[in-house]
């Protein structure tokens, strides 16, 4: 491990002595890393650039927009077209875990079902059909066919999907943002394009073809993916890249999830305050679903929340991001890493520049774990609470046994023993609502070996 690597002229050996926990990383072993350097919301808050009223903004637009997905998709009449998750307790799954870890667990551990969203099955059902949705909106009140006050049912008419029709979509993706942002541009009208990784599920695609969405493959990952689908983008005007590295409109898309699940919280009476913390375990790919739903919930919960993303051990690319203080300009691949994992949506190398910038600060930690850990984890979920998820979903399951280990950082918080017997933690699941029976079937045969 000598050489300099000549296309970014990173001295490995220099950062690997700067940075002894890369070493562990290239080394592929589990491992976590709580930030000394976070600040408090308030210090914290000026390097995002976005604030409460940019969400209250995204909110109201999905409010606007719900009538119209109450119709359009059946599955959301229930909630009045309003996309939102179940917030559920996992009390044998807890029992499951501290028998496993030989390690008790203080306060609750919950689940938060984004793996069960409507319309897509995956946290990408915020993101991603808001982004479409926001793009649609500024189309149609330019040319003068809609306006706020309008009922956005209308956007059914057959007028609707002829304007829209002129125009096209594309992005890249390794799955589930790709049927997010082509079940619903299809939906509306738009010619769509979906640019997949070869980690995408062929399932994923069948379904997109199905949906009238053109799926175009690629044999290398995500990145090349997005490179290639922003490039056929360009050559056409009337095309909108969906830029899921940095894109702020789709974070703020998941940004809304903050003052959702306060109000789940209050409905439970599940108090959250600095007696009562919240802990919040986000598997990252990218970084754009678990950065808008950390920045979302820090605008809710202030300083009492406390996210930490997870990642698989071959796919580090967040932690090593800010780790390093490098962002996007370095990849897992620079180390040796090979991005190869099964859990969808986090195969990513590079995350992005963006949201590690703008979130860093209000990020406590992150943690790696093993595909088959995943896989262990995604058998002991179903059998504890007869819940079934995707790999990439179980990653935050073991977030709540990192902080029990992890005393210097309860002690840099102030975080005491009978603090955390009053904690929640809570594991976002992040998707696996529409893997077909017979994919189910052959993940839960992986994990019982
Ligand atoms: C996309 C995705 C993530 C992570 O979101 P990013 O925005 O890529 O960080 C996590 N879990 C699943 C199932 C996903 O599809």
């Amino acid at each position: 491990m000598t050489e300099l690597n000549p296309k970014s002229e990173l001295n490995i050996d220099q950062l690997t002595s700067d940075f002894p926990l890369l070493q562990q990383l290239i080394a592929l072993e589990e491992v976590s890393w709580f930030n000394p350097n976070i600040t408090t919301l308030e210090q914290g808050l000026p390097y995002v650039g976005l604030g409460d009223k940019d969400i209250h903004d995204a909110s109201l637009r999905l409010q606007r927009f719900a009538p119209y997905l109450a119709k359009a998709f059946p599955e959301t009449q229930i909630t009045n077209g309003i996309i939102e998750s179940e917030l559920i307790d996992i009390p044998v799954m807890k029992s499951g875990l501290e028998a496993h870890y030989h390690l008790p667990i203080k306060g609750r551990l919950m689940m938060k079902k984004d793996s069960h969203l409507p319309i897509s099955g995956s946290i990408k059902a915020r993101g991603g059909i808001y982004e479409v949705l926001t793009h649609a909106e500024k189309l149609a009140f330019e040319a003068g066919l809609l306006s706020e006050s309008d009922d956005y049912s209308k956007l059914l008419e057959s007028e609707f999907r002829e304007f829209f029709q002129q125009y096209s979509i594309a992005v890249g993706s390794t799955g589930n943002l790709g049927m997010s942002i082509g079940i619903m541009s299809a939906k509306l009208g738009f010619t769509v394009s979906v640019h997949m990784s070869a980690d995408a599920r062929a399932w994923k695609k069948n379904k997109l073809r199905e949906h009238g969405v053109n799926v175009v493959e690629y044999e290398q990952d995500y990145g090349v993916a997005v490179v290639q689908g922003r490039k056929e983008a360009e050559q056409d005007p009337r095309c909108f890249f969906i830029d899921d590295e940095n894109s702020q409109t789709l974070f703020l898309g998941y940004s809304v999830a903050g003052e959702r699940l306060k109000q789940q919280f209050e409905q439970q009476q599940i108090v959250v305050d600095k007696e009562h913390p919240l802990f919040v375990y986000l598997p990252c790919g990218v970084g754009g679903g678990p950065g808008g739903v950390a920045f979302g919930l820090k605008m809710a919960f202030g300083d009492d929340v406390h996210c930490i993303f997870a990642e698989p051990t071959h796919s580090p690319c967040m932690l090593l991001g800010v780790h390093t203080g490098l962002h996007d300009e370095i990849a897992v691949q620079d180390l040796g890493i090979d991005n190869l994992t099964a859990a969808d949506g986090l195969a990513v190398g590079r995350a992005s520049g963006f949201v590690g910038r703008a979130m860093e600060r209000l990020l406590d930690g992150y943690y790696t774990l093993t595909d088959e850990r995943m896989y262990q984890l995604l058998s002991e979920l179903n059998q504890a609470e007869g819940i079934r998820l995707e790999p990439s979903a179980l990653a935050g399951m073991p977030g709540a046994v990192h902080v029990e280990h992890n005393r210097e950082y309860l002690e840099r918080l102030g975080i005491t023993e009978s603090t955390l017997n009053n904690a929640t933690h809570l594991v976002w699941a992040t998707g696996g609502g529409m893997v077909p029976e017979q994919e189910m079937a052959a993940y839960l045969a992986k994990s019982s070996v």
